[in-house]
């Protein structure tokens, strides 16, 4: 398949490795922001294929993960109400809340829909007047085109029984958070190609000369990923903090404009919790005045619902790439993916699940390199 196979060439992703050992002089830790990208490394075992001097650690880039748990339980509070249709996509339903998950609502008889957009939970709507029905509407910038979009028609065709519960979160701040701590080790980055395709990489641009720290935009292939380390490689060892652009078939400087000003019509920057992390100021975004009747937390007054992380679960350091998730006393044993503790090992895009899933694989059971 074209942009896929050429990205899985084990003969092009060995000869890149090659230059990055060729050009990597002394030990730089290096962050993948995405979780599609630490799936796609562990699954090929590209940190094991890289030269020893470059340590991957795995950043918050992955939506269920970040998701709060109070926001889990406040989507049970609302699914568990009669009269309710409530729609997500299918990698929440498994999430766990404090005390159940959308699944086991679902069992109790709960209507809870697995949707592909939230365009197909606004036709849900249309088709059930009589019903509230709700999307859970949680992701990075990439999701935030199709959220708005669904309450620009809904607000257009006048449809009042449709509402979303909101979590939307933004890199920039997080990066910014992950620089500013003490304890950092990252000195550089692997943006998130399918974010920068919505937002562009212009705002990277002046953290990468605040921090003085190399941004590289990457895809989620094993030759884009080895592509983006060799480009950020390149920066760390010639001084150049710099914002380059290793997508370049998908990522403009700009981004998406279209979507960028339907986005900042419905959405305004807000504080926002990331699990396991806390509140990062003005690292979200919530619906604008104008749209607070889409609001499910206000429609369903569940704004109050707090809720407590397992004291056991490390995620935020993992998160923040200041601890690997082999090295929480719980992995494995007491969290696994039938049994999760928290939600980096519930998610596909997870760091402690794909460790679960793929760490005991050696670079020789690898299909793909
Ligand atoms: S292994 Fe489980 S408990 Fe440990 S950090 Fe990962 S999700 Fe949390």
């Amino acid at each position: 398949m074209k942009y896929l196979d050429e990205y899985r060439d084990a003969v092009l992703v060995h000869a890149t490795i090659n230059k990055i050992s060729q050009t990597v002089s002394q030990p730089w830790t290096l962050m993948e922001i995405c979780g599609g990208q630490t799936h796609s490394i562990i699954k090929n075992g590209l940190d094991q294929l890289l030269p020893d001097e470059i340590e991957l650690v795995h950043g918050p880039g992955c939506p269920v993960c970040v998701t709060p748990l109070e926001l889990i339980d406040k989507a049970l509070a609302i699914a568990s109400q009669p009269g309710v249709i409530f729609t997500s996509y299918g990698d929440m339903l498994r999430v766990p809340g404090s005390q159940a998950d959308l699944f086991s609502i679902r069992a109790q008889g709960g209507d809870i829909r697995v949707v592909y957009s939230p365009l197909d939970a606004l036709k849900i709507a249309q088709e059930n007047p009589d019903k509230e029905v709700v999307f859970f509407a949680i992701g990075f910038e990439t999701t935030a085109p199709a959220n708005v979009m669904s309450i620009l028609q809904a607000d257009q065709l006048k449809i009042d029984n449709y509402s979303i519960l909101v979590s939307h979160v933004r890199v920039p701040p997080a990066i910014e958070l992950i620089l500013s701590s003490t304890d950092n080790r990252v000195q550089g980055f692997l943006a998130a190609g399918h974010v920068c395709a919505v937002m562009g990489f212009w705002e990277y641009i002046p953290i990468a000369e605040k921090y003085k720290i190399p941004i590289t935009v990457t895809g989620f292939e094993p030759l884009d990923i080895v592509q983006g380390i060799l480009k950020t490689v390149e920066s760390l060892e010639s001084g150049e903090p710099v914002v380059k652009n290793a997508y370049i078939r998908t990522v403009t400087e700009q981004g998406n404009q279209n979507a960028q000003k339907v986005i900042n019509q419905v959405f305004g920057s807000c504080d926002r919790k990331w699990r396991g992390i806390g509140i990062i100021p003005e690292s979200g975004w919530c619906l604008k005045p104008a749209y607070a009747a889409f609001d499910a937390e206000q429609r369903f007054n569940v704004q109050t619902i707090k809720a407590e992380e397992s004291p056991l679960c490390i995620s935020g350091l993992v998160l923040q790439g200041l601890k690997k998730p082999d090295e929480c006393e719980a992995f494995g044993t007491l969290c696994t993916p039938h049994n999760p503790l928290g939600a980096t090992m519930v998610s596909d895009e997870g760091a402690c699940a794909a460790y679960y899933r793929y760490r005991n694989r050696t670079p020789e059971d690898n299909k793909v390199l």
